[in-house]
């Protein structure tokens, strides 16, 4: 950035909420939410159910919570994969944290099968074959699914 630009009339720093991606947009369809965090299903006809649990907060680590609100994320995130499990029947579920690119606390919930794209490599490297057609997993489904397991009831 140009010095002068700094020093332009019309700058102004933004605020974490309006450059943050994941504080301006919910990040995919929203299943299910309460006042600490939301469940949003990811449109990937790759990983159908593939999910996303987010911290609805501004924070960027896990350690940044206390351990209530850590344990009530977790809580939510397993009860996701157990929804995941229960609807997308896949081989594996891989559960990352990463935030390098938005760095808001999120959880990812991701079905593999051993003939998906990238297996066994991570979803965000390069793929290793072709698409498979899956079936997808309607969100309502998803939802119920995951209600049910929060609950702790089988998914
Ligand atoms: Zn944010």
């Amino acid at each position: 950035m140009h010095p002068s630009f700094l020093h332009s009339p019309g700058w102004r720093v933004m605020s974490v909420a309006e450059s943050c991606q994941l504080c301006r947009e919910a990040g995919g369809e929203v299943l299910w939410q309460d006042e600490r965090c939301r469940l949003v299903l990811v449109a990937d006809a790759d990983y159908p159910g593939m999910c996303r649990v987010v911290w609805k907060r501004h924070v960027s680590e896990m350690t940044d919570l206390d351990n209530a609100d850590r344990s009530h994320l977790m809580s939510v995130v397993f009860a996701a994969e157990k929804a995941v499990r229960a609807t997308a029947r896949p081989d594996k579920v891989n559960l990352a944290s990463l935030g390098n690119v938005v760095p808001h606390l999120h959880w990812h919930v991701i079905p593999r099968w051993r003939d998906d794209r990238h297996f066994p490599g991570a979803v965000w490297g390069p793929p290793m074959r072709d698409s498979r057609d899956r079936p997808a997993v309607a969100g309502a489904v998803l939802r119920e699914a995951f209600v049910r397991s929060l609950a702790g009831e089988p998914a």
